[in-house]
Order: structure tokens, then C-alpha cells, then sequence
């Protein structure tokens, strides 16, 4: 059961997720527009299970990072998701700064409306300010660093902000607060607490490794089956069968104990790295047109 491997190391309680919505509430106040940072191989997955009631009313943009490690066909069919959905969604490749200077001008365009709204108040404008919102290791401290290292200077201290907290000024008239909002993910849903395991967005101790596998195993073979059988050196017919599968890796890439036996556990240990280092290709695991597993929210905010 995931969901009991997962929890208790993990220490996100519900008390600790009542604080983070409640600091993040904080911090959104301060903000005119919010970027809220998905994994692109995971949109679903990623994305923290009350973030409409955190960000609110406030102007929203959904950044889909590490787009350089998901399959463009699938990212763009999440983009057109999410464009339907009325949302404003760009997707980028923070660790490279491939589309942060459209992000900048996204986030600008979001934000013209309310400096018109200044504008017709005779509210002399202010700049712009946004925050970046993500569930841990995301990309966020990346992108930060990316576009405030882009920016010429960084805002001084100013009396009110919690310290070391600071504005960067990342666009003509646009500040980023230098603190990302440290989101928790959907542990709660196995399917994709079983994602954010493959991409290494939980810790590697807090999951059962086996059943995780499985289901990795199962979507590489149905993707690309093509790659799995050049890389361990198959034969297709070893693909028929998914326990036989992990064996046949195993034994190709010598892990065995005495006896012949394969150590299933580091055949295992060996496809994880090999996806997260993209020897399995460009993977999108959460599909546009899945069912989405609901689950029921039992923890009260
Ligand atoms: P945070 O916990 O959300 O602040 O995430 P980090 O910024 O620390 O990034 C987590 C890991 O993802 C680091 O190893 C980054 O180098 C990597 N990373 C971040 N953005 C990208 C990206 O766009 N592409 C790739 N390939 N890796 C990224």
C-alpha cells in the first residue's frame, strides 16, 4: 500500500499542510499574478491537491518545466488542456532558461489588466509582483535563480517582508519575490504519488520500490517497447510478459546473486535510473485523456 510507504516519512501532516496553505495565503496577498510550477512528464501528478483555494482570484499561469524531459506531443496536448480549461499555461525548460523570457512576457500580459485598472484609479502604478508556487523539487529554486540572475538588480529589503526576503525585478515593470511557495503533492492518490516516486520528486526511501516499478515498466513497454528492447538487449518475445521483463533486464545487466538468481531489486534500481536520466526516452507519464482518480479529501483545512 503506497500510501502507507509514503506518508509517514514524508511529514507532510495535516497540520503541517494547514500551515503551508496558510503561509502561502500569505504570501500570495502580496502578490498581483501567481506562477504555479508543474512537472511537465507530470501535470496531473504534480500539480497540490487545494491549489485553486491558495491562489484564489488572483491572475494565474501555469508553467509546465522540464519540458525537456517530456514528450513534446504530450506537453502540447496538456497545454491545449489547459488552454481550454480557460487557464494561461507556457512550458519551459528552467534548468536551460529555454521560455523564461516568455514567462516574463506572459506574466506581463496577465498583469496588464490590473496596471490598466491602476492606471484608470490614477493609482500611480506600482510594479507587478509574483511568486512561484510548486511542490518540492519541481524546479522552482532553478527558475528563480535563472530569472533573477537575468535581472540587473535586486530590490533592497523593504520594512514588512519577512527577512531575506527579496524583490527581484525580472521584467520592465515586474518584481518576483526571491522565496518560492513550497507546495505538498497528492500523496493521497496512489497513481500519482507512484509518478512523483518515478520522477524523483519523492525521496527514493518513502515508496515501495516494486509496485512503482511496475507500473513504470508498464508505460515505458506500452510507449515505446522499441527502446526497452535495444537497451537491455531483448528479445520482443521477453516483453510479453512483465514479470519475465523485469528478469530478462535483469539478467542482461548481470544482476544476479548465487545461484543464478536475479536480483530483482537492483534490475529495478537500474530502469528507474535509466528513466530518470532519459536512456527511456522523453516519457510523459500523466495522459491528458486519463480518468483522473478522485480521491475523497478527508483532511480538513
Ligand atoms: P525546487 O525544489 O522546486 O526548488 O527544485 P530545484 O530547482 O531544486 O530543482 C530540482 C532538480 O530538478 C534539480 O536537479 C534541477 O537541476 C532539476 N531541474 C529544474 N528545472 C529543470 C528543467 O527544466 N529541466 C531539467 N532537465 N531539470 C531541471
Amino acid at each position: 500500500d503506497m500510501k502507507q510507504d509514503v506518508f509517514p516519512v514524508v511529514h507532510w501532516f495535516p497540520g503541517h499542510m494547514a500551515k503551508a496553505t496558510r503561509m502561502i495565503k500569505e504570501y500570495v496577498k502580496k502578490v498581483d499574478v501567481v506562477i504555479e510550477l508543474l512537472d511537465a512528464r507530470i501535470p496531473r501528478s504534480s500539480a497540490n491537491p487545494v491549489i485553486s483555494e491558495v491562489v484564489g482570484e488572483k491572475p494565474h499561469i501555469i508553467v509546465l518545466n522540464k519540458a525537456d524531459l517530456a514528450d513534446p506531443k504530450e506537453t502540447k496536448a496538456w497545454t491545449e488542456y489547459f488552454t481550454t480549461q480557460g487557464m494561461t499555461v507556457l512550458a519551459i525548460d528552467s534548468k536551460s532558461g529555454k521560455g523564461n523570457k516568455q514567462l516574463v512576457k506572459a506574466v506581463e500580459r496577465l498583469s496588464q489588466p490590473i496596471i490598466d485598472k491602476w492606471l484608470k484609479k490614477g493609482i500611480r502604478s506600482r510594479s507587478v509582483r509574483t511568486i512561484i508556487l510548486g511542490i518540492p523539487n519541481v524546479g522552482k529554486s532553478t527558475l528563480i535563480n535563472k530569472l533573477a540572475g537575468a535581472a540587473a538588480t535586486r530590490t533592497a529589503d523593504k520594512p514588512g517582508h519577512t527577512r531575506g526576503q527579496q524583490w527581484v525585478k525580472i521584467g520592465k515593470n515586474l518584481e518576483l519575490l526571491d522565496t518560492p511557495g513550497v507546495l505538498w503533492p497528492k500523496l493521497e492518490d496512489q497513481r500519482a504519488a507512484a509518478r512523483l516516486a518515478m520522477t524523483g520528486a519523492i525521496s527514493d526511501d518513502v515508496y515501495d520500490l516494486e509496485s512503482v516499478m511496475k507500473q513504470l515498466l508498464r508505460q515505458v513497454k506500452e510507449n515505446n517497447p522499441n527502446l526497452l528492447v535495444e537497451r537491455y538487449k531483448l528479445k520482443p518475445e521477453e516483453l510479453d510478459d512483465m514479470e519475465q521483463l523485469l528478469e530478462s533486464i535483469g539478467r542482461r545487466r548481470g544482476c544476479l546473486v548465487s545461484g543464478g538468481v536475479v536480483d530483482l531489486d537492483k534490475a529495478r534500481r537500474i530502469v528507474l535510473a535509466d528513466y530518470r536520466n532519459q536512456k527511456l526516452g522523453n516519457l510523459t507519464l500523466d495522459g491528458v485523456d486519463e480518468e483522473p482518480v478522485i480521491i475523497e479529501d478527508t483532511i480538513e483545512y
